[in-house]
């Protein structure tokens, strides 16, 4: 089923959208609230220095009357005395009710000077009032109406909200901008895979790149293997197939002599197994691969005796170091590992029909199997023709040979040593290949520290 995908543009845009709106009704917030504190603060400022003044100046005339002078618009002058009786109140000349229970009155008793604010009789107005006791008890108190600041707002509000629209609209423009900025070169990224790493935008994005270009090695390697290993096989299959059609050919027409019938049905069916074992390993090839990389058809691990594993491989190979007049040895002691036994036997028979083919007649072979330093080991050593030291690193490549016609007259197939590396790496075992042209060759798969 597709997928339905988010675009990469519009989601960036609409978090770079979002961040914005936020930004900007908190910045709104903010500003509200330090113009509201700085408001406040001159008002109480400007009222606490009227009232200085006009209390020094009232002390200096004494007079209750005289305080009229000091009213202006929106100012109102109120004395009273310590117990809440108004002497004097500039608003009315009608007698006003006990003002104690006036919190900014209370303050100034207590403290000296006292402060407080209220809603004002007039709509979105705020009244301030700022006390002060003199030197005699009385308490002046001065209050100014001040338009109060959310009314403020209220007058620049639809002024506000364009500012806000028009923000809001270049924020979206300008993210939509970004976003395009900041994803184009990535998009540029897959126009060319081949050299993704030199045109990678952002140092986050390397790994991704490096991701890619390994992925692409590794497919390009595989698929020169590939095309490398079908290239081999239909030419490993082409040789017996064509000697096979050779000899079939002769004895259909007759061509051949009664007496060379038998040795021609020997060669034909000597290619054919050749080829049978061929095919087998070529067809075990595969499946090791898929069981390393894939862990298809996981190997059934067990524990399993090496030096059993090398006794039973001796059995098997008597009849054949026999008729190549070898002698097989087998030694070591217990050395138990967690491993598939099938696979083990066919590693340990691939080392020991190697070591016996490219032998001398006369020649030995000694499979061993024991512990060593913790770590179990099973090893073949011969003392065959050897492998050229230029040779050695290569032999465990599929259809290798160091001498193709000496392995092709012995039946080999040039998988025998690829499918010995690709059961130890199933096994997680290294091996070790000591070898000498004349001397012999030494083989000796480690299993770790069991
Ligand atoms: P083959 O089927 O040809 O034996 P292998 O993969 O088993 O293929 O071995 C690859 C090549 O390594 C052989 O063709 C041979 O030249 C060389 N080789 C392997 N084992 C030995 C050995 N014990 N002594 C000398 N050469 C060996």
């Amino acid at each position: 089923m597709k997928q339905t995908r988010q675009s990469m543009e519009e989601t960036i845009s609409l978090r770079l959208f979002f961040i914005g709106l936020f930004s900007l009704v908190l910045t709104a917030a903010l500003c509200i609230f330090v113009f509201h504190k700085a408001f406040s603060a001159q008002v109480w400022a400007d009222l606490r220095t009227e009232c200085d003044e006009v209390a020094a100046a009232y002390t200096y005339l004494g007079e209750d009357t005289q305080l009229s002078h000091f009213v202006k618009s929106g100012l109102r002058i109120t004395l009273i005395s310590p117990d809440g009786t108004v002497l004097y109140e500039s608003a009315t000349t009608q007698d006003m009710e006990n003002h104690l229970s006036r919190p900014e009155i209370q303050q100034a008793i207590a403290d000296g000077s006292g402060r407080s604010d209220r809603d004002s009789s007039t709509m979105g107005y705020r009244t301030y009032y700022y006390a002060k006791q003199l030197a005699g008890g009385n308490i002046l108190r001065l209050a100014q109406d001040a338009q109060d600041t959310w009314s403020i707002y209220d007058e620049a509000l639809p002024a506000v909200l364009l500012c806000c629209l028009a923000i809001m609209a270049l924020s979206v423009v300008l993210s939509w901008f970004l976003c395009r900025q900041l994803v184009r070169p990535i998009l540029a990224m897959t126009k060319n895979l081949d050299t993704i790493q030199e045109h990678v935008p952002y140092r986050e994005l390397m790994p991704f790149a490096d991701a890619i270009h390994t992925d692409r090695l590794l497919r390009q390697n595989n698929e020169n293997l590939r095309q490398e290993f079908t290239a081999n096989v239909s030419h490993e299959l082409k040789t017996p197939l064509t000697s096979i059609s050779g000899y079939a050919e002769l004895i259909e027409n007759g061509m051949a002599k009664p007496e060379d019938i038998p040795s021609f049905g020997q060669k034909i069916h000597a290619e054919a197994s050749r080829m049978i074992t061929l095919v087998n390993d070529i067809l075990q090839l595969p499946q090791l691969d898929s069981m390393q990389q894939t862990g298809d058809r996981a190997p059934v691990f067990e524990p399993v005796d090496l030096a059993e594993i090398a006794h039973s491989c001796m059995e098997q190979q008597k009849l054949n170091a026999k008729r190549a007049y070898i002698t097989l040895v087998c030694e070591g002691g217990p050395a138990v590992i967690e491993g598939d036994r099938q696979m083990l036997e066919e590693l340990c028979q691939n080392l020991c029909d190697n070591a016996i083919r490219y032998n001398r007649p006369g020649g030995k072979v000694k499979l061993s199997a024991g512990k060593e330093k913790g770590s179990a080991f099973l090893q073949v050593s011969d003392d065959g023709i050897g492998i050229p030291k230029e040779a050695q690193g290569r032999v465990f490549e599929r259809f290798y040979r160091v001498d193709k016609s000496h392995s092709k007259a012995t039946g080999g197939t040039g998988l025998g040593l690829a499918i010995v590396k690709h059961i130890a790496m199933i096994h997680k075992a290294h091996i070790s290949l000591e070898s000498q042209v004349g001397t012999g060759t030494t083989i000796t798969v480690f299993f770790g520290a069991q």
